[in-house]
């Protein structure tokens, strides 16, 4: 059964491999009724995808995937039902954007360091929007033969303490909160089960984060297996958050991570969309033919 509400996705205005158009008509064909295009650190794609959506008769949420530091640490934030054109939340990420090409410079320079020169140009090549992930170095170590897939450029390379890592502040959790807080969206805890946290640091995470204004978490992700749903329900429950769902598609290229292919949300939970409206008849009509 495919989930009707897909809330974390990306086209290849960050770092996904495909342009919002080809997002939102797979989202369409694999049955999803309500999709939020959530780039990294850009909201470049929403208005492609949202003629996409009007086209096709499905519902777009705008949003965006925030990059974060709490407590020394990368955490993302997915800001859903942002006004993209709030002049606070674009100064905001126009900042990160600035970081984030720093940073980039910094892993040519350091895997340059370790015998592979050429990597910042080599990355851009990848790069079809303003961002610049380690996504797209991945892909060219991968291209040159450095690494046999991207995972493996992330182990050998990339990833943290790697000779191609280079550390980075990205704007405080409590700050990503309040940006899209400020342009009218909600904000969401992204793949809580991917971060390294002792279970008394994940609930100092969550206390902080809804202390900030966070209202809601990812409990069914493409990156949760089925004993993260379950725990995440129970934490959501306990922290008073409401539960989202996501697929966080990077591209067909990752077949087992696709558009609407969730876990159903467990029954304890208050999903993130409760409260909104259906905006249009054909969205009802979808959602009431997936609970079947
Ligand atoms: P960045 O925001 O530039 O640091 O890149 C983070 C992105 O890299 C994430 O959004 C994922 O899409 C991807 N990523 C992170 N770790 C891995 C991994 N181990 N394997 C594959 N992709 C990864
Ligand atoms: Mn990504
Ligand atoms: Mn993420
Ligand atoms: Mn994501």
């Amino acid at each position: 059964m495919p989930s009707a509400y897909d809330l974390h996705s990306h086209s290849d205005r960050s770092d996904g491999t495909v342009s919002p158009t080809a997002v939102v008509e797979r989202a369409a064909e694999n049955g999803v009724a309500v999709l939020a295009l959530t780039d990294h650190d850009v909201t470049d794609g929403i208005a492609e995808a949202q003629t996409a959506a009007d086209r096709v008769g499905i519902d777009l949420v705008p949003g965006v995937e925030i990059s974060a530091t709490w407590d020394g640490r990368t955490v993302h934030i997915v800001g859903l039902n942002v006004d993209i054109a709030h002049a606070g939340l674009q100064a905001g990420l126009a900042a990160l954007r600035a970081e984030r090409d720093k940073r980039a410079r910094e892993i040519g320079v350091r895997l340059a360091r370790a015998g592979i020169a050429g990597a910042y140009d080599g990355a851009r090549q990848y790069a079809h929007g303003p961002i610049l992930s380690r996504t797209h170095f991945a892909r060219f170590l991968v291209d040159t033969g450095r690494a046999g897939d991207i995972g493996r450029a992330f182990k050998r390379y990339l990833g943290k303490g790697r000779p191609g890592y280079a550390p980075t502040q990205w704007t405080p959790m409590a700050s990503a909160v309040d940006w899209i807080r400020a342009a009218g969206g909600r904000a969401v805890l992204a793949h809580p089960a991917r971060y390294p946290l002792s279970a008394g640091q994940m609930r100092s995470l969550l206390a902080e984060f809804r202390e900030a204004g966070g209202e809601g978490v990812e409990v069914v992700s493409g990156s949760h297996g089925p004993g993260d749903t379950d725990r995440f329900a129970r934490l959501a429950r306990e922290f008073e958050l409401l539960a989202s769902c996501g697929s966080d598609y990077h591209g067909p290229e990752i077949a087992w991570r696709d558009l609407g292919r969730l876990a159903p949300m467990p029954a304890e939970c208050t999903p993130v969309w409760h409260d909104w409206s259906p905006a249009q008849a054909n969205r009802r009509d979808m959602i009431a033919a997936s609970k079947g």
